[in-house]
């Protein structure tokens, strides 16, 4: 049996019917992984020996008829930010090296130890989640399992490649600015961001926290929702979530979608899209006009201001985020002959920082200074406000949005590194979201000519997820090409 033919849910349901044991599932999934790692490298960490063991455990309980709640012991991969219990959780950064975290995040305790889900390891990222290829990790790049040449996407990348390699079912992303729809979108496979306030952030290390969500990557959108029916709601450990009902996902997915209205920006769909990647996107317009959905085009006239908006409130915050990483309070001192504390913390973050972080606390560092503040953080609050508005304008017209998520499909390894600006413009249709705190869906609607993966963005109305995952399942059954994967995965070269 190849396991990355099989959708989380439907393990699920073997397990329970006890066609396989947990302890099956995890060998399939251990030896899928030994035999794609060396070329994908989604993993940074693997928890192999503690993965048999719980998978042990839980076929025990199972046999004397316990409760194993929602996930069964299916595998997830857990990004290297999102703390696991006595698992390291580093960042992608030197600095970090060595911390395993005392204490689970709050969506590790919902689902590893309510759910009963099974951490198999930590995946790779851009350092800090600043990216989008995952090429700026301390341990080396990720690979994208449709072209090994080609980057996964960012900041999430080992957690989307790992599941277009099959060497998960489920897995935990981050997003702050694009990275659970960027590697969703370059991997070809399903990446959702909640609403910001949706999913607690509590034991999520925070880039930006006023941009931060954390959120599911899977191979299609019914387990996208069942991660997040699990994975949401308040927690009165991070004041940021909200009291809001929580919808039933799973159930409403297949709800008609006649007579919805979707609104297409005019401004999403100008300079720098990729030929190919605005007509597969429009011929999924097509399909959902067939299915009778209404389309209307929509301005969002602040949209042109996003990226630097969003770079300068990442940076401001990400420099104040990491203030904590200075040999003392967290991270290794370099050097202790140093001859006094400013000379060490100067040393061990100089040293322990990538190249892209440092420059991201430099410039956020710049813009916060007294001098500066109002010019350029200020300023761009007040065009955030801008952007949101226009989303909330936008949506009295119409009840979703949708776009490409990317304006390109994978690019090479090494084709941007050098050029940090280029890298940024790739966030034109993402950041806006986060921006605004809206909720969005990415699932892959077709493949270019040289067969990698085009991704489609929905966005949704605050807290209305349910609305996004319903559109994205009709349109995910229409294409019906989820169930294609990468020939790597499938036991092929690649
Ligand atoms: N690419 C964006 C950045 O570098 C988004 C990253 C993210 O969402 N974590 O900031």
């Amino acid at each position: 049996m190849n396991i990355s033919e099989y959708m989380g849910y439907e393990l699920i349901e073997k397990i329970k019917a006890e066609e396989f044991t947990v302890t099956e599932i995890t060998e399939l999934i251990f030896q899928q992984i030994n035999q794609t790692e060396d070329k994908v490298h989604s993993f940074v960490h693997l928890e192999e020996k503690k993965a048999f063991k719980r998978a042990k455990e839980l076929d025990s309980k199972f046999k004397k008829g316990m409760d194993l709640g929602r996930l069964y012991g299916v595998p997830i991969a857990i990004k290297d930010l999102i703390c696991v219990k006595n698992s390291p959780t580093t960042c992608c950064s030197e600095i970090l090296k060595g911390y395993r975290p005392p204490y689970h995040a709050t969506v590790s305790k919902k689902l590893l130890e309510q759910e009963n889900g099974i951490c198999i390891g930590r995946t790779n990222m851009d350092e800090f989640a600043m990216g989008s290829s995952t090429e700026n990790s301390c341990y080396g790049p990720t690979y994208n399992p449709w072209d090994l040449d080609r980057v996964p996407g960012g900041s999430s990348g080992g957690s989307g490649a790992c599941i277009a390699a099959g060497q998960s079912l489920f897995a935990l992303g981050s997003d702050t600015g694009g990275s659970i729809r960027c590697p969703a979108s370059y991997c070809g496979v399903v990446g959702l961001k909640p609403t910001y306030g949706r999913v607690s952030r509590y034991g999520l290390i925070a880039y930006a926290n006023s941009l931060d969500v954390i959120g599911p990557i899977t191979q299609c959108v019914k387990d996208a929702a069942l991660l997040l029916e699990l994975i949401a709601g308040y927690d009165h450990l991070d004041s940021t979530t909200v009291e809001q009902k929580i919808d039933k996902y799973t159930e409403y997915l297949d709800t008609p979608i006649q007579g919805k209205t979707i609104g297409i920006p005019k401004e999403f769909f100008g300079e720098g899209i990729d030929q190919e990647v605005k007509r597969k996107v429009q011929s999924s317009f097509k399909e959902l006009e067939q299915m009778g959905v209404e389309i209307t085009e929509i301005s969002l006239p602040h949209l042109k201001y996003s990226i630097p908006t969003y770079y300068i409130i990442a940076m401001s915050e990400a420099s104040s985020n990491l203030a904590r990483f200075d040999g003392l309070r967290y991270g290794k001192m370099v050097k202790i002959s140093d001859k006094d504390i400013f000379e060490a913390f100067s040393h061990t973050r100089g040293e322990k920082f990538g190249e892209e972080v440092r420059r991201r606390i430099i410039l956020g560092t710049y813009s916060l200074s007294a001098g500066y503040y109002n010019m350029f953080y200020i300023k761009a609050l007040k065009v955030r406000s801008l952007i949101r508005q226009d989303f909330q304008k936008a949506f009295e017209t119409c009840d979703l949005i949708v776009s490409p998520t990317m304006p390109t499909t994978a690019f090479k390894i090494g084709e941007l590194v050098d050029d940090p600006l280029q890298m940024y413009l790739m966030d034109v249709l993402t950041c806006p979201v986060n921006l605004a705190g809206l909720p969005a869906l990415s699932i892959p609607c077709g493949f270019d000519n040289d067969d990698l993966p085009i991704g489609f963005q929905i966005i949704g109305n605050y807290f209305d997820e349910k609305e996004i995952l319903n559109i994205g399942y009709k349109l995910e059954q229409k294409l019906d090409i989820y169930h294609k994967m990468p020939s790597l995965a499938k036991g092929g070269g690649n």
